[in-house]
């Protein structure tokens, strides 16, 4: 006899190739509030954000769809001191419901001989369990970030199984910064010091490759992502 108690399942819609295909052809046309608009009606309360707090665009848009939307940040213990003073900053602007995911600090620095590891025992290991019992998630990536992310899907199934939803995918840096003007935003103070994409400190620089706007992120060692939107 077996003691083990399966979870319940998820009383959401699977969403199947055709499926995905045919609403990515939809929502390449809509704008990104509507396409959040679907997610919490089809995928709330089994639903959240991620925020990597270097600015706080889908947290603006996302709130005024569903002020109580789960956001998740994952404080890895190597942000830098301007992405945390952000995480306050955008916690009280908008009253987040915000989950903040830490982590016991490792007893070596990982990062310096294995990023791949590190990144994979930090990032992906908290946004698991984040994602436990969710259904859908949300991201601010987007197309114009690096030429790594030119193929960004609106809506797309995850490693997980579970709907993962770019509401942003199509915005350039010229909506983005339209945007951050125009609502007033709150964005990482980094911005303004020629970083153009933030993670943890020790593997952050500004862009080595003008072109490129991620690739200060860990430069030098042939790593462009951390792996939680693999
Ligand atoms: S970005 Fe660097 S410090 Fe942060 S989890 Fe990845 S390897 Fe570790």
């Amino acid at each position: 006899m077996s003691f083990l108690v399966e979870p319940p399942a998820l009383p959401v819609p699977q969403l199947h190739d055709e499926e995905l295909a045919e609403l990515n052809a939809e929502f390449e046309r809509l704008p990104a509030p509507k396409i959040i608009q679907w997610a919490v009606d089809n995928y709330s309360p089994h639903l959240c954000m991620a925020a990597s707090m270097q600015d706080a665009v889908l947290i603006d848009l996302a709130t005024r769809v569903d002020p109580g939307i789960e956001v998740v940040f994952i404080d890895t213990g190597y942000h830098f001191p301007e992405t945390l003073e952000t995480v306050e900053v955008v916690r009280r602007r908008y009253g987040l419901n915000l989950r903040m995911m830490t982590v016991t600090p490792h007893a070596e620095e990982l990062w310096k001989v294995d990023p791949e590891s590190c990144c994979s025992a930090v990032k992906v290991g908290q946004l698991d369990r984040a994602l436990a019992g969710k259904a859908a998630w949300m991201s601010g990536l987007r197309r114009d970030e690096a030429p790594s992310r030119a193929g960004t899907p609106i809506v797309a199934r995850d490693l997980r199984g579970l709907v993962k939803i770019n509401p942003l995918a199509t915005w350039s840096d010229l909506d983005v910064q339209g945007y951050i003007a125009d609502h007033d935003v709150p964005v990482n103070p980094l911005l303004r010091q020629g970083y153009t994409s933030i993670g943890c400190q020790p593997c952050t620089q500004p862009p080595v490759d003008p072109d490129d706007p991620r690739s200060g992120r860990w430069a030098g060692h042939g790593k462009t992502e951390c792996g939680i939107h693999m």
